[in-house]
């Protein structure tokens, strides 16, 4: 059945020449059906109990959906038929698809077994358990293979780490803390393409600047203008009342125009909520004070 649903494994897999104490009777345990190397990083399906590495599962789930998606845009199939094919099957046909975590016996076994570094073929003769074996391929293993980022040489870490090479690869970039370029180590970053480019980061940020205080000052300007013809229909209101005195005309006018002028000197600040609301509620209460 296996060899169905054969897919590549992404990482590096553990194949079973590298299981040093493999013993048969745990062979069938520790092997993956889709993969058909050594399990890794195991899940169990909840119905079958078959065990698959964790991103051969994965892989294989992602895959059938596809093949669903691709069936039904194909087919133009009913609802029905959309809804038993969305179900997720195991490898093994169990459906829906439900995970749980590898059985303690499993892992336990898994955990006994010593493997050879994937770098043996480099040089490499460490024999690691199962739980080890990623950290020393990782990290501590000489003969892993590095690839710089700069010149893009392929390397064993050991040399990579011994002649600092990232402290030294002339095609690494670099980046000017003063002018924000980015520049390879080999090429010059002289202190007049430093200066200039400077200058040209300080116009970009005024022309921003510029955009924005114009911006803001149109916004004040639509305030003032909106607050100019409240006070019209204030004036028309009160400016005109025959039966009041002149003394009251003026009085009041004064106090329109006083209010008007401060309107204007508020209006250009960047107005917060707050002071809109003490703005109007100052309004209102002058307005009141005219009625009485
Ligand atoms: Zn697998
Ligand atoms: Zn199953
Ligand atoms: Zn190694
Ligand atoms: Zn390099
Ligand atoms: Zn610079």
């Amino acid at each position: 059945m296996a060899s169905n649903f054969q897919t590549e494994f992404p990482l590096n897999p553990i194949i079973l020449e590298r299981v040093t104490n493999l013993n048969a009777q745990h062979a069938d345990l520790v092997h993956c059906p889709i993969c058909n190397h050594i399990l890794w990083k195991p899940v169990t399906c909840s119905l079958c109990e078959n065990s698959f590495c964790y991103q051969c599962i994965q892989k294989w789930l992602f895959e059938q959906q596809e093949q669903i998606i691709e069936y039904i845009y194909n087919n133009n199939e009913n609802d029905y038929l959309i809804k038993s094919l969305s179900l997720t099957r195991c490898p093994f046909n169990c459906s829906p698809y439900q995970e749980r975590k590898c059985p303690p016996l499993l892992t336990s076994i898994l955990s006994k077994l010593t493997i050879e570094c994937r770098n043996k073929s480099y040089g490499c003769q460490e024999i690691l358990f199962y739980e080890q074996l990623e950290k020393h391929e990782e990290e501590f293993c000489q003969y892993k293979i590095i690839r710089c980022p700069g010149c893009k040489q392929d390397m064993f870490k050991s040399i990579f780490d011994k002649d600092e090479h990232l402290l030294n690869c002339l095609y690494i970039e670099l980046e000017c803390k003063k002018c924000q370029s980015i520049f390879k180590r080999k090429d010059k970053h002289s202190e007049f393409d430093c200066m200039q480019q400077q200058i040209y980061l300080l116009k970009k940020n005024m022309i921003t600047l510029e955009q924005k205080s114009s911006k803001i000052f149109d916004i004040q300007r639509k305030k003032i203008d909106i607050l100019d013809e409240k006070f019209d229909i204030i004036e028309d209101i009160y400016g005109h009342d025959d039966d009041t005195d002149d003394h009251d005309d003026q009085h009041k006018n004064k106090t329109i125009n006083s209010i008007r002028m401060l309107t204007h000197l508020f209006s250009f600040q960047i107005m917060g909520k707050s002071q809109i609301i003490i703005t109007i509620g100052f309004i209102i209460f002058i307005i009141f004070i005219l009625l009485i």
